[in-house]
């Protein structure tokens, strides 16, 4: 049986004395990895935790994350990560719904651990960082001996991340070993020959969404490349790692790539050694990209995926790209765009296309995905399974709920996100679109486009802007902007100014945030 787990066995054997993981100056060789991986493993053993227990790992990106992660794995049992920005109210839901039996957590936020912990069943604490009250520490927690690995078939739960809950309850979603193993190795041959045991890939994606963790962390532990986990996303000191570190692969959201063409500095970096930049998790603004490939003569190559997906299932490569793409299905993911029936909707000729809405309808519909890398199933929930699954010809699609369409040359195209859609006087207005234009705009930093309630119309188009520094636009300036460009329904009869846009740590603007301010 192949996964995961014996991938990176076997990367561990072959390169035991190559850097793993290099934080804060120190680093950690595969085989000292891997050793402590399996102490962490004999420990929570130990403890009578083993095959199918789930073990919450509560830490932003630190080299024990890695530890836990592969730990439990090894142990056999099924990790939940949890983002280190949630309070006790939120990990109560994720803990008690998991019935979780262990957390490690990052030293401070054990007391909100604590909190919740009779409403779980959660027996042993781990802190990371100090020593706390209530819970033993991550180094004293380690086993003197390492556990042999478990066995888990392919079909087995490895993970159980939640969804980012930017609208409704967080939903578990059930990742299997089989899930994880193919999208690593999927998408550790997206760049030019592939992952490589010289590669240093940066973390300054979190480790608690799938991204980070399938992307970015298991990517480089599978291929024998180096980690660098970067705990908390600051553009200047991110930067300054990709220079001195010679960083060669960066994974990110378009909010981290447009803090980085927006540093005061930009101009004076040269990032010489990165060889591969991927964009994923929202739209790429196609200003960023232009002025992200300008500044670094690096292609930036956006890519596409959900955390039912774990998470890749499209990416552009730097041999086959087209701009305004999520790109092209990996090898062995089957995608289409589907109708409200099911059926098929008729491919462009080529994208992207820049056309007026009533276009858009015809060539438009849901983006559905069938592979390898599609979950089991939301945990416990089986009218969500029912909701996220159509059968069709002997295959079973996954509703990814965002809105797209799709070319010739199997490029596909996102349009936006189904429930982002504003319906304004009887008109479809697609938010990324609107959001698009006003990237393009000097005064412009930050934009973001929804939906709020008209008497007259139903709903209008609101923009909240994060102008630059020196902005001579006001946003009266920018309602003009919007209706010489795009159709007159279309542009934001209301227009704010705001210091930042609230957004999760995967950079999702949280529109729902920006929906309530209006109630
Ligand atoms: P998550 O489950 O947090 O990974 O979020 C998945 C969602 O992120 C998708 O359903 C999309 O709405 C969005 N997303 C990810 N990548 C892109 C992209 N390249 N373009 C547009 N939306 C994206």
């Amino acid at each position: 049986m192949t996964n995961l787990v014996t991938d990176v066995a076997e990367t561990v054997e072959a390169n035991p004395y190559s850097a793993a993981i290099s934080y804060d100056g120190n680093e950690q060789t595969y085989e000292d990895f891997w050793e402590r991986a399996g102490q962490f493993a004999q420990a929570l053993a130990s403890c009578g935790i083993g095959e199918g227990d789930r073990v919450g790992i509560y830490l932003p990106n630190l080299p024990q994350f890695v530890t836990a992660f592969y730990g439990t794995l090894r142990a056999g049992g099924i990790i939940v990560p949890m983002n280190p920005q949630y309070k006790a109210r939120e990990i109560r839901h994720m803990l008690g719904d998991s019935g979780a039996k262990a957390v490690v957590s990052l030293a401070d936020l054990v007391p909100n651990v604590l909190e919740v912990q009779d409403n779980t069943d959660v027996e042993q604490i781990v802190s990371v960082g100090a020593d706390v009250d209530g819970a033993t520490a991550f180094d004293d927690f380690l086993a003197e001996e390492t556990k042999e690995t478990v066995d888990r078939a392919n079909d087995d739960v490895a993970v159980q991340p939640y969804t980012s809950g930017t609208t409704g309850t967080p939903k578990g979603v059930l990742l299997t070993h089989h899930n994880l193993a193919f999208t690593t190795r999927a998408n550790a041959s997206v760049p030019p020959g592939g992952f490589q045991v010289s590669d240093r890939l940066i973390g300054t994606l979190p480790l608690f969404h799938i991204y980070g963790m399938s992307v970015v962390m298991n990517g480089a532990m599978y291929s024998g490349g180096t980690y660098y986990p970067v705990p908390k996303w600051d553009s200047s000191t991110v930067m300054d790692q990709l220079q001195d570190d010679e960083i060669t692969i960066m994974f990110a959201v378009p909010a981290m790539f447009n803090d980085m063409i927006n540093h005061p500095d930009a101009a004076e970096y040269e990032f010489e050694a990165l060889r591969f930049a991927n964009s994923g998790g929202s739209s790429l603004p196609f200003e960023v990209l232009e002025r992200f490939e300008e500044l670094w003569g690096v292609q930036l190559n956006e890519g596409y995926g959900l955390t039912e997906t774990s998470p890749v299932t499209h990416a552009n490569t730097n041999d086959a790209r087209r701009k305004g793409s999520i790109g092209q299905p990996l090898e062995g993911v089957d995608a289409k765009i589907v109708d409200d029936n099911f059926e098929e909707v008729t491919r462009v000729e080529r994208g992207p296309i820049v056309e007026e809405e009533a276009d858009l309808q015809d060539i438009t519909g849901e983006l559905v995905i069938c592979g390898p890398n599609v979950m089991k199933g939301y945990y416990g929930l089986l009218e969500a399974n029912e909701e996220a699954f159509t059968e069709s010809d002997g295959k079973r699609w996954f509703h990814t709920g965002d809105i797209g369409y799709w070319d010739e040359n199997n490029f596909f195209y996102i349009v936006d996100r189904e429930k982002h859609m504003i319906i304004t006087g009887g008109y479809n207005v697609y938010p990324h679109e609107v959001e698009e234009l006003l990237f393009e705009h000097k005064d412009v930093i930050d934009a973001a486009v929804v939906g709020v309630p008209d008497e007259r119309r139903g709903e209008t188009v609101k923009a909240f802007i994060v102008p630059t520094p020196n902005a001579d636009a006001t946003p009266e300036d920018i309602k003009q902007y919007c209706l010489t460009n795009l159709a007159e329904y279309k542009h934001p009869r209301q227009v704010e100014f705001v210091q930042e846009l609230p957004r999760t740590t995967t950079g999702k603007v949280q529109k729902f945030e920006l929906r309530n301010e209006e109630e």
